[in-house]
């Protein structure tokens, strides 16, 4: 398991972020008041507080959620996440990015996402599994394959969706393995799921240089976040000719100018330790240092609200690529604009992981699975055609890049609401 985050306050509430974003390109699609209406509400929002017996037989009383955003273009599709900072506006908002996320993907697929406020570090592997399959029988009124599909998300990993599938399973009296993706491949998962966000955000790179004229092999990269999608992330871009000059995880992070040499090694090293070794080459520098870092490309892979109006000014990186959810704050986003940031947005750039998800489920309501390369072709192909129809729009004028791709995937949600109606 990768580490969660430890207990910190994002700067700015993701939900009012997430609303504002709405707003703008309601705006700029003209949509009815009625219309906003229906986007601006989750149609569930669950919570449920639950005991769970720990190793000393003491028993600690747990806070979790799941928050399906919108159903209109399929099932819900969305991760589960294991932090302290896990809110009800946070999973919120996270939900509604994943609408619009399988939206500019052209999944069929409506947007949830859940969790539970717990330092997943802080138990044994034994506690876990008891949080887990308890939160599970909590969520599955809900959950289901032709309802709800959750997924990995900070702090949860293969594991953790295994125990959910197996607990589903013992409910319901057969295998069901596509309730979860982000599962082992031996139960059901599909090759390729565990680098496929950060996979994508190498596609989406490779794209966004073209996009602008530039180089990615050479080019200065820096990477928030070091655990599944940014340590794949570094990596593949590592392989892809970039340069990976820093990285950081909670503790802070590494930087060297001429680069971090052998990605790969560090990532072992890494794994070993649990966080990025403190004696690889590179000074260390804070989170926030790295952020302002001269790079050609920056790469947020942590946490939300990472890039918000007091940093803003002094983002240097001319090209972002937001491999997290949510990194950068809607003031973030005027002030990178009016300096001619260019932005590849989250729900576009980090869509790799839902895509693979999507292939994971396919594969288990068919039982029969894909090879790694035909999983990573049909990725490719499906994040570069979405972000060249975000690219299209974009090229039109007038808009970012967010900008761009909320329209379309917006307009998408708008198109399946209105043809299916208001029932009854
Ligand atoms: P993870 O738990 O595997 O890794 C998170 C990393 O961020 C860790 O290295 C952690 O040390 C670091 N981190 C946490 N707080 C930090 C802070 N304040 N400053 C700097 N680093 C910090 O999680 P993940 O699955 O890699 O997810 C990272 C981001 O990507 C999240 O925003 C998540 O929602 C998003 N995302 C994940 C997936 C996926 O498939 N896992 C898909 C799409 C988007």
């Amino acid at each position: 398991m990768t580490q969660a985050p430890v207990a910190q306050a994002p700067a700015e509430n993701p939900h009012d972020n997430a609303l504002e974003q709405l707003n703008a390109v309601a705006d700029r699609l003209g949509l009815d008041e009625g219309m906003r209406e229906v986007l601006r509400h989750c149609k569930r929002e669950f919570t449920t507080h639950f005991p769970v017996q720990m190793d000393d037989g003491s028993i600690r009383v747990f806070t979790g959620y799941r928050i399906h955003h919108n159903e209109a273009r399929g099932p819900v599709k969305g991760g589960l996440r294991y932090s302290l900072n896990v809110s009800l506006d946070e999973v919120r908002a996270l939900a509604m990015w994943m609408t619009w996320k399988c939206a500019v993907a052209g999944l069929p697929y409506g947007g949830a996402k859940g969790g539970v406020v717990v330092d997943p570090r802080a138990l044994s592997k034994r506690e876990l599994e008891r949080l887990t399959r308890r939160f599970a029988a909590e969520i599955g009124l809900l959950i289901g394959p032709d309802e709800d599909v959750p997924a990995p998300d900070m702090g949860t990993d293969a594991q953790v969706m295994a125990w959910i599938m197996d607990t589903y399973s013992m409910i319901h009296g057969h295998s069901t393995p596509a309730v979860v993706t982000g599962k082992p491949v031996t139960i059901g998962g599909s090759s390729g799921r565990i680098e496929a966000t950060g996979r994508g955000v190498t596609f989406v790179a490779q794209e966004a240089c073209r996009a602008r004229g530039r180089q990615l092999a050479g080019a200065r990269v820096a990477v928030q976040g070091f655990g599944n999608v940014g340590s794949v992330a570094a990596k593949l871009l590592d392989e892809a000719g970039a340069k990976i000059v820093a990285v950081s995880d909670t503790n802070g992070g590494i930087y060297a100018e001429d680069g971090l040499g052998d990605i790969g090694a560090l990532l072992a090293r890494k794994h070993e330790a649990g966080l990025i070794p403190e004696t690889h080459a590179g000074a260390h520098i804070t989170n926030e240092e790295l952020l302002e870092l001269p790079v050609d490309i920056l790469v947020p892979a942590a946490l939300e609200g990472q890039i918000h109006g007091g940093n803003a000014a002094r983002i240097r990186a001319p090209m972002i690529i937001e491999a997290a959810n949510g990194p950068t704050t809607p003031e973030a986003d005027r002030i990178l604009a009016a300096k001619g940031t260019y932005i590849v947005p989250d729900i576009l750039a980090n869509a790799g992981g839902v895509i693979v998800s999507y292939f994971e489920w396919v594969q288990d309501l068919q039982s029969f699975f894909w090879e790694e390369d035909e999983v990573n072709q049909k990725l490719q192909r499906i994040i570069r055609r979405a972000f060249r129809e975000v690219e299209e729009i974009y090229d039109a004028g007038g808009v970012t890049m967010r900008e761009a791709a909320y329209m379309l995937a917006v307009r998408r949600v708008v198109e399946a609401t209105e043809v299916r109606g208001i029932f009854p």
